[in-house]
Parts: C-alpha cells; structure tokens; sequence
C-alpha cells in the first residue's frame, strides 16, 4: 500500500484552537516576532522540538499506574533498569531527570581544563556541559555533511581521519571519544554502523574509552536497516545491541527515543567510574535508583523503550518526514536532503537570497509559516548562531528553519496541511522581508529576542 497510515489508533484527543490570519499578525506583532514567546494554545501545528512532547500509549498510561515511589530499590527502577539493558548491554545504569543531568554528571568526571573530547557534532547541552568544566567540544563531523542538497545517506558519519591524527597528536587531553546518534544538530542525519565500529576501534586503540549520546538510537538504527549494504535483513533491536555492545559508555534524553514527558539516563561499564557518577548523583540528582524521577516516570520509559523500536513505528515515523519532503522537492521548495530522523529543515538561505544573512531569513521564513498557517518552527542560523561571544556579529554557516516532528502527535493530514502552508509561503517568497533585533539578551538570544520587521 503508498498510503501512509499512522500505526496506532486515537484514544485521548487535545482540541487545536484554529485562528485567523489577521489574529496571528496581531499575536506575531505582540510576540516581538519570536515564536517562543508564543502560547501553546495560539499555535496549530507545534514543530517547535520534538523533545517531550510525544504521546504516550494506553500501556505507558497503565504503566504510570503500576509506578512504584518507595524511595530506594523501587520495583520500577528494577522495570527500567532491565527494559534499557535489553537494548543497551551496560553494566550502570544511572538514572537522570534529563539528559543534560547524565551530561553533567559524565563530564564533572571526565572533563576539565585543556581536555578535548572530539565528536561528530555535540548537541548543544552536550558542548555547554564540556565547556563548563573547562575542556574543549571537538565537531569533526564528515564533509559530505556540508552539502544541503547531497543525498549521501550517512551525513552523520564521523571524518575518522581527523579522529585518527587528533588521537596520534593531542591524545594525552583526550579522556574520551563521544558521538551523537542521530546527529541532532546537523538534521537528525544518522552514522552508519560501520562508522560507529571504526569510531569505537579507533578510541579503544588509543586507551579511551567511547561514550554514545544515543538520544534517537531507535531513528539511527532504522536508517542503518533501510541504508547499509548488509544490514536490510536484521532486527531493529539487534542493531540497536550491536551499536552499544562497542560503547563503554552512553548519555540519552528519555524525551526523544523513550516516548517519555521527561527523563533521561547515564550508563556506563567501568565500576570506579559508575562509583563516582553515583556519589555525584546522589548530590544533584537523588538516590541511584530514581535520580530525579518518580516511579512512575521510570515505568513510562521502560514500557516506552518497548514500543520505540518497533519497526511498523519507524517506518511510519521516518516515512512522513520522506512524503513531506518529497512534496516539497517537487515543488522546488530548497531542503536540507536526505530526510532525517526527527524533523524536516528548511534551507531559508537558499529559498529567501534576497534576505542577508544578518536580516534574519530562517526567522523571516519561521515567522511567516506561523502567520500563514499557524506552523511553528524554529531557526537554526544567524539568530541562534550569530552572535559572538566578543559582541560581534557573523552570520551563521546555514539559514535554516527546523520543522521537528513530535512523536504520534500529528496525523497525515496535519502533514499535509503543514505541506500546504509551506508551499503557500513558498510561492510569496519574493515578498518575505528581513528582521532587525530590536532588543536581545547577553547569551542565547533566539529564546527571548525581540524583532521587528525591516520595511
Ligand atoms: C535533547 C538532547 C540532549 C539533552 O537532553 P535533555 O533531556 O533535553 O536534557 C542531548 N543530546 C541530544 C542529541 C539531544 O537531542
């Protein structure tokens, strides 16, 4: 069959509050053109992250109620501890009240002044909690990355070249290697397996050891199944098993590929070192079987991590971001290819070259898909990347808007919908007109800056 349908029927409705185009200028000009300063209820579509705001299934529902919240040894953690060692065969397993807590605790440890510690590319919780501690976060993702239109099918692939002669010369400030599964930060593009074994090789004939943020291990994994020679024939699951049983170490954000509200974990083999997460655990987190989270939360990731890998799921889930993209291409819309795991990007540069780089086209495109149909995404360019840490200004590499597709939220037709505001933006593009800031905060801007539109 060509016809996409979702793998699951719906239970529980939430109403979308439909509004006019003249009240969301209304609401945009309030809003000082920053989507995040818009109400969850002023949106129709929300694309803003996929991170949280999945849905959780009747049996994640019936698990909440099964949460056990004695303090220690809870049987919900024993549920949790056993549902992520099926999939990822480590000897620790430390719960987190997010990942960035998982991250913290890792580099606290293995952190500190003059460290490198190289990956594909951080996510940026991922690079803050580094360079917290004083070390230095190392991109040294593949080239063939660097090319929007490309449709090579690994773009999250590590230059293992570069790896290899950092190892040979810095190796003495390297206390591990890390990578990202998908690549969050450059489109949700995975690594192939091959790429994560070499990666694993490499570090462990340098002594490191090799720690995986396997926040959409589920997405990677699929694509791994669907793109590398060899691998069309396997259980999700055990390329899953595969992909972690060469890792010493892993961090996740339980709110991508767990289905959960919230959560996360930090795994690890070593003893000593899974000792001291412990102890720094128990000082910002809580005790080593909840560490942050309610019984309950433990019971909602491991059904969760049940349900992730099914394949029925995954096909469904990379297929809709496949269908929106197609249609897009077709209509000469300019994307970042091939389709990623968990969102769709927008090449705003190329779709708006009458917008300069400091005029803001990735928010002059989010802002009006949110104007023409209440879409609201998110830009990854010169707002979010531009501004330097001395004051200046530089434009970022790429102008893109992110379209984040939250998990079993939206239907077909929503992505259709969704299809139909972009290409209504698309055809007007020639209209669009840049932003300048009119008021900014010291650091991350894009949260809290307000706009205005140049005449
Ligand atoms: C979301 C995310 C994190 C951080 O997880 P939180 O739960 O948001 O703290 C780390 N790495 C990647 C790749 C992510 O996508």
């Amino acid at each position: 069959m060509r016809t996409i349908i979702e793998p699951f029927r719906i239970k529980s409705v939430e109403p979308i509050r439909m509004t006019s185009t003249e009240e969301r200028k209304g609401i945009l000009v309030r809003a000082g053109y920053n989507l995040f300063s818009i109400r969850a209820e002023d949106i129709i579509i929300d694309l803003l992250t996929d991170s949280g705001v999945a849905a959780m299934s009747a049996e994640q529902w019936a698990a909440l109620m099964r949460g056990d919240e004695s303090y220690a040894g809870s049987t919900s953690f024993g549920r949790f501890e056993a549902a992520v060692k099926r999939l990822m065969p480590f000897k620790h397993v430390i719960p987190t009240h997010q990942g960035r807590a998982a991250e913290s605790i890792l580099f606290a440890l293995l952190g500190g002044a003059d460290r490198l510690i190289p990956s594909n590319t951080h996510f940026d919780t991922t690079r803050a909690n580094i360079e917290a501690t004083g070390a230095i976060a190392l991109d040294l993702l593949g080239a063939e990355a660097d090319e929007p239109a490309s449709d090579y099918p690994f773009k999250g692939n590590m230059d293992v070249e570069r790896l290899e002669k950092l190892l040979a010369a810095e190796g003495n400030r390297i206390p591990c290697v890390m990578m990202t599964i998908t690549n969050n930060a450059g489109g949700g593009q995975p690594a192939s397996l091959a790429n994560i074994k070499r990666v694993a090789a490499l570090a462990h004939a340098h002594d490191k050891c090799f720690i995986i943020d396997g926040c959409r291990f589920a997405e990677n994994a699929w694509f791994i199944k669907q793109r590398e020679p060899g691998q069309g024939d396997r259980a999700v699951p055990d390329i899953v098993r595969e992909i972690f049983a060469c890792a010493d170490g892993m961090t996740m954000s339980a709110k991508k590929d767990a289905f959960a509200n919230i959560g996360g974990w930090l795994a690890l083999n070593d003893d000593d070192l899974a000792e001291r997460a412990r102890t720094r655990l128990i000082l910002t987190e809580g005790f080593p079987t909840y560490g942050g989270l309610a019984g309950r939360d433990l019971d909602a990731i491991a059904q969760g991590l049940s349900e992730i890998v099914d394949e029925d799921y995954l096909r469904y889930r990379v297929r809709v971001n496949e269908y929106v993209l197609e249609r897009l291409i077709a209509a000469g819309v300019p994307v970042v290819r091939p389709a990623g795991g968990h969102a769709v990007f927008l090449d705003a540069g190329a779709m708006l070259p009458h917008i300069p780089a400091l005029a803001y086209p990735g928010q002059a495109l989010a802002v009006a898909l949110y104007e023409e149909g209440g879409v609201r995404g998110c830009e990854i360019g010169s707002v979010m990347f531009g501004r330097q840490p001395d004051g200046g200004e530089r434009a970022a590499r790429l102008e893109l808007v992110r379209l984040a597709m939250p998990r079993r939220v939206y239907t077909q037709s929503h992505a259709d919908y969704v299809v139909e505001t972009i290409l209504a933006v698309h055809e007007k593009r020639k209209t669009l007109k840049g932003l300048r800031v009119v008021r900014e905060p010291k650091a991350l801007r894009h949260f809290t800056a307000i706009f205005a539109p140049l005449s």
